[in-house]
Formats: C-alpha cells, sequence, structure tokens
C-alpha cells in the first residue's frame, strides 16, 4: 500500500473541493481498503465522508419519495420502518447482502459505486482488459460466477445489490462536483465495459453523490426480492431478482424486473416484463416471463447453469410479487 494523505472532511463543499488530483473519497472504507491493499489503486489522498454532518438523513413524503443521504448504511435501509414498508425490495436488498458487521459499516454511496469482485481483476498478477490490458481472462478462463449478459469485451457482474433496487424503482443520484449539480437516473448511471471497459458508472473524477431518489411507489405496488448465493452469508450473490409490480385491478399494469448477478450493470430483464403488461399473473405467465428473460442470455464456458437458475427465480420472484403461491424463496 503506498503512502497516502488523509482528511477528515468537516462539509461536503471541502470534501469535493480536494475531489481529482489523486483525491479518493472514503465511507464505510469496506471496498476502498481492499482496493489498497491489492494495489488497484494508489491514491494521493484519501477524504473521510463519515466526519461530513448531513449526509445520512432518510426523508420520505408521500407524493414526491424518498430521499437518502449516501452515507446511509445498508443496516439503516434494511431496518428503517418506511423503507421497509414502502420500499421493501431496497431494504431486502440491502439486508441481505454480506454481513451484519459489513452491513452496519457499508454505506448505500460506497455500496452503488464499489469495484467489481472479478477474480482477476481484483489479482495484481492480471493485467487485464479494465486495468488497461489486452485481454479478458474470465472470458476463457474461471468464469462460473460472470456475466451471462453484455459480457463482451470483458465479463464482470455489478457487485451492488442495491443498485439492482434502485434500477427497479426508477431512482436518482445526485451527483456534485465543484463545477455544481446534476442528477442522473440510476439506470444510465451505470456503463457497459462496451461503452467505457475501465470504469463502471459515469461518476467523474471530481464528482460525489449526494443524494439518491426514490420517486413515490404507485398506488397498490408490491414488490419482491431474491438473492441467491453459494452460501447463506458472507458473500456477493449468483443470482438476484428485484420484481416490482404495479397492479390494475387483477392484472399488471407494469411490471419492473431487474436482475443482479446477471451483467456488468443491473441488468434489465425487458422481455419478461413486456410479458406481464396487461395480463393476470399465474403460474404459467410467471414461467414464461422468466424464460423470455433468458432468451437472449448468452453464458461462457462455466456459468449456464446461470440460465436455469435465473428462470427459476424469476418465476418465485414474480409470483411473489403478485402474492401468488409458489412465490417462496
Ligand atoms: C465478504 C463480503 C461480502 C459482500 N457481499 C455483498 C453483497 O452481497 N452485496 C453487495 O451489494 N455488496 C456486498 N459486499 C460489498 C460491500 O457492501 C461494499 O464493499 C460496501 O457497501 C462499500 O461501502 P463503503 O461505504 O464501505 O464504501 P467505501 O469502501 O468507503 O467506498 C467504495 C467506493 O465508493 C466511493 N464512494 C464512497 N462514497 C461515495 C460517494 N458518496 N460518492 C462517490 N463515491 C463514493 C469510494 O471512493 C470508493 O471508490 C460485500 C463485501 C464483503 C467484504
Amino acid at each position: 500500500m503506498n503512502a497516502f494523505e488523509w482528511t477528515d472532511a468537516s462539509s461536503v463543499d471541502q470534501a469535493v473541493n480536494q475531489l481529482g488530483n489523486g483525491t479518493v473519497l472514503k465511507a464505510g472504507g469496506v471496498d476502498l481498503l481492499d482496493l489498497l491493499k491489492e494495489r488497484l489503486i494508489e491514491p494521493k489522498r484519501l477524504v473521510n465522508l463519515r466526519t461530513v454532518p448531513g449526509l445520512d438523513h432518510i426523508q420520505d413524503d408521500e407524493q414526491s419519495g424518498l430521499k437518502i443521504g449516501p452515507l446511509v448504511t445498508l443496516a439503516e435501509l434494511d431496518s428503517n420502518r418506511v423503507i421497509r414498508k414502502r420500499y421493501t425490495a431496497l431494504a431486502d436488498a440491502a439486508g441481505n447482502a454480506a454481513t451484519p458487521q459489513i452491513r452496519n459499516m457499508a454505506t448505500i454511496g460506497g455500496n452503488l459505486v464499489q469495484r467489481p469482485r472479478c477474480w482477476y481483476f481484483r489479482n495484481e498478477q492480471f493485467h487485464c482488459k479494465k486495468k488497461g490490458g489486452e485481454l479478458c481472462y474470465a472470458q476463457h478462463g474461471e468464469n462460473q460466477y460472470h456475466a451471462i449478459f453484455d459480457n463482451d469485451p470483458c465479463a464482470i457482474v455489478h457487485p451492488s445489490a442495491t443498485a439492482t433496487a434502485l434500477v427497479a424503482y426508477g431512482a436518482k443520484l445526485e451527483l456534485l462536483s465543484a463545477k455544481g449539480k446534476r442528477e442522473v437516473a440510476a439506470e444510465e448511471f451505470f456503463v457497459l465495459p462496451s461503452v467505457d471497459v475501465h470504469r463502471e458508472n459515469q461518476l467523474g473524477a471530481d464528482e460525489m453523490i449526494t443524494e439518491i431518489r426514490i420517486p413515490a411507489p404507485a398506488a397498490g405496488m408490491r414488490a419482491a426480492y431474491t438473492k441467491q448465493g453459494e452460501k447463506e452469508s458472507q458473500d456477493w450473490p449468483i443470482a438476484e431478482i428485484v420484481v416490482l409490480i404495479e397492479p390494475d385491478g387483477d392484472r399488471c399494469k407494469r411490471a419492473s424486473i431487474v436482475l443482479g448477478a446477471a451483467a456488468p450493470v443491473p441488468h434489465r430483464a425487458k422481455e419478461a416484463e413486456a410479458a406481464l403488461q396487461g395480463k393476470r399473473i399465474d403460474e404459467r405467465l410467471a414461467r414464461d416471463a422468466a424464460h423470455a428473460a433468458m432468451a437472449t442470455a448468452y453464458p461462457l464456458e462455466h456459468n449456464e447453469y446461470k440460465i436455469p437458475l435465473f428462470e427459476v427465480l424469476i418465476r418465485r420472484t414474480i409470483l411473489a410479487a403478485a402474492g401468488q403461491p409458489g412465490g417462496g424463496a
């Protein structure tokens, strides 16, 4: 690990004004410390955000929706009464990530910006495409945990559980730099490797996330979240699904279905959403929608198992969101 300067920021402006020139933000530090130890970053200065007051707010309004500060921890998202009731899939995504200890430290801002867990990317012995090299070692190597969609030119899966939920809820992120603020839809914030293989999002080196905004859920909206890991705890998922259903009587007016651990960005399953639209949800329709979601998957040598896994879990998550039998995990 290289030597670096350390600043305890006392305000958002003080933090933002130091960005650029090799300065990196530290929130909970869970991923940042790994990146330093793995020599994936060698910053000149760390700016500690945890000393900045006012970045850990949770405010909900019936009409305008939810505002979350970037320092809100995953544990708080999981336990907050309003989030659990009105934005259940976000609470479940946060509450199923990692371990209780990590969830107490990890913040939503850091969770969204954490780097991928691809073992080739994380290993300093492999100079992969993401690090400026010529090859994606995962494409012809040990790719059992890698992407089944959009896996060229790099086969990472996006590591953030909260990102999957935020894309499903149509969230927006407020980004601040010394030049001003901008608001970006969560769905557009994340960047595919085919657009830029060196980054996972469009955050500038001089920007920070200052707020996450989720529109108020439509009347009667129902949500379900499923995480499948190899282990019950202390691990990232091998498949993750968020389903939101906006009902119209006994039919589905609109569905939002987003997959985690499937692609380098949270993957919207548009074919499955279209299959449910305007229909009465039952076991057969959920099965057809899940099948449609996997129609364009393009597995690698060792991750074909993800296709039947996702099909079963998408079907169950749709049924759970629709309050139908067969929706259990
Ligand atoms: C064993 C283990 C299992 C895990 N399992 C899961 C899982 O199942 N699901 C999951 O989602 N995650 C999982 N994680 C990852 C963990 O949740 C993240 O590392 C954590 O959320 C990062 O948050 P942090 O606050 O510690 O960020 P930090 O480590 O402090 O920062 C991470 C990155 O975000 C940047 N950053 C932080 N805050 C901001 C901001 N406001 N604006 C702009 N940039 C910012 C930092 O500069 C840094 O680049 C796991 C981690 C471990 C160790």
